[in-house]
């Protein structure tokens, strides 16, 4: 790309979408989103983005990106009900490892229903009348070389038209259905490697009305499986979001998936590690049926390795890399892939390379959530991994004795236990871990001894009755 782009088209309006168009406005004179879906006019479910139905966690490290996107944002969310949630401090959690102990908050979570965020955020970036979205719109094909695009056709799914597109710089943030590679090839792009890591996990998800005094302010409550344990993992997690309700998810790899109807949901939580989920949830009413999701294989398609791709096409979100949902880090993950795009047009617009530049960027951004992700998915029985990343075999066990250093003396040492909030947050990289106090800590064991029961207090317990 060599002059400085004045319109950018982004494929896919869910959160990455959208977060990208606000990106691109910083840099280009309008951006066009398109999505195959209708917009709803609030924050209501859209059948693109089936997941918005599970619990979502956006830790600190994303919300801080939103933010900085769009200032408010957080504020915004908190007065339509979301929750900020401490970590440690609101959260009750019964990690691999034993029960964490609730120090002060050194990061946070915003808890939230998915449609209400991505609402929240999308109102907010088309407020730019720069900002066009096609709805009911599909790429057709991409116009242009290997080298460069000019842009797509798109086609109309009512009208069944076909119309061009120009746009210097093309965006795809079109989640884990992407179907770039199948776009790229007739221009000879070449098939990218894939690594995948597939622990099989299902989630089944319920709302629940919470009791009337827990529902302004409860701890999130979480019973996370032992990876280590050689049987299925199985977690459950409370989550509060807004309007006074609960979102709770179940989930469990393959081997132990929770079940979808009521009865077998309500034992499975109470058949956790611990029955903390059964007991709290004994205590709330239903607020609807109980939905199932699959999608949710960790896997990284390695675009940016590629000898040959077009100059001002990147690739973001789910479609460049998604997650197992359990770690929270999707919707972070895409939130630092667009601070990258952004960084990046910010000092290198107007110069050839730009994509290779962001996707190695990006790359570099999504190997954290990767490599935590995929290192504890791969020792739950009948886990197919695909993938050739060293981490994931010869490395393994050396990074699962210091992870599981970290999370033991975590559970009840402040410092570590900070440290490590800020990597799963996605506040801090994994290196950060390698610390001089860090790894202090860890030579002389935590202060304090491990809890034996849930750090739930007598005063939250009240709140349930
Ligand atoms: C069960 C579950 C639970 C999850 N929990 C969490 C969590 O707790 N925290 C977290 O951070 N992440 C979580 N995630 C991951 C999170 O949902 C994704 O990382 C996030 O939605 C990625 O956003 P995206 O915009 O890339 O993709 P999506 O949100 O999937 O959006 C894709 C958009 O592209 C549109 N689209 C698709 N195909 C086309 C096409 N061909 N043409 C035009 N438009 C198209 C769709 O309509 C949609 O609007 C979870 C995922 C699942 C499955």
């Amino acid at each position: 790309m060599s002059t400085k782009p004045s319109h950018g088209a982004v494929i896919g309006g869910g959160l990455a979408g959208m977060l990208t168009a606000r990106a691109l406005r910083r840099h280009v004179d309008r951006v066009t989103v398109i999505d195959r879906d209708d917009f709803p006019g609030g924050p209501d479910l859209r059948r693109g983005v089936p997941q918005a139905r599970h619990a979502h966690l956006l830790w600190s490290g994303g919300a801080r990106i939103i933010e900085s996107l769009l200032p408010g944002t957080v504020e915004r969310l908190r007065a339509a009900g979301a929750h900020r949630i401490g970590v440690q401090s609101d959260l009750v959690n019964l990690s691999p490892y034993g029960w964490q102990r609730r120090f002060p908050e050194t990061q946070f979570l915003i808890a939230v229903s998915r449609p209400l965020l991505d609402w929240t955020v999308r109102d907010q970036v088309l407020a730019d009348e720069n900002i066009t979205v096609l709805e009911r719109t599909e790429v057709h094909e991409l116009r242009g070389t290997s080298g460069h695009l000019t842009g797509f056709t798109v086609r109309g799914l009512d009208s069944g038209e076909t119309t061009a597109l120009d746009a210097e710089i093309v965006v795809d943030a079109s989640g884990r259905g992407s179907r770039l590679r199948q776009w790229t090839a007739p221009l000879g792009v070449p098939q990218p490697e894939e690594d995948v890591v597939d622990s099989g996990i299902t989630y089944s998800t319920r709302v629940y009305r919470a009791p009337e005094r827990a529902a302004a302010r409860f701890p999130m409550v979480s019973v996370y499986a032992d990876y280590r344990s050689g049987v299925p993992g199985r977690s459950g997690l409370i989550l509060p979001i807004e309007d006074g309700r609960w979102i709770v998810t179940l989930s469990g790899t393959r081997g132990g998936e929770p079940p979808t109807d009521e009865a077998g949901f309500t034992a499975f939580a109470e058949g956790l590690r611990h029955p903390l989920v059964g007991e709290v949830l004994a205590t709330a009413e239903p607020d609807g049926p109980v939905r199932g999701s699959r999608s949710t294989a960790n896997r990284r398609i390695h675009y940016d390795r590629l000898e040959r791709w077009p100059d001002n096409l990147v690739v973001l979100g789910d479609a460049f890399a998604a997650f197992n949902p359990i770690y929270g880090h999707g919707m972070s993950s895409a939130a630092r892939a667009i601070a990258v795009l952004d960084r990046t047009l910010r000092r290198q617009s107007g110069k050839p390379e730009l994509a290779a530049t962001v996707m190695r960027g990006i790359a570099a951004a999504i190997d954290d959530p990767w490599i935590l992700a995929a290192s504890q998915d791969v020792f739950y029985p009948d886990c197919r991994v695909e993938a050739k990343d060293p981490r994931l075999s010869e490395e393994l066990h050396s990074r699962q004795d210091f992870s599981e250093r970290i999370g033991t003396v975590g559970l009840s040492d402040p410092l570590v236990s900070a440290a490590s909030a800020g990597v799963t947050t996605l506040a801090a990289p994994v290196s950060s871990l390698q610390s001089p106090a860090v790894l202090n800590t860890l030579r002389t064991g935590p202060a304090q001894p491990p809890l034996t029961e849930p750090p739930l207090t007598d005063e939250e317990w009240a709140l349930l009755r």
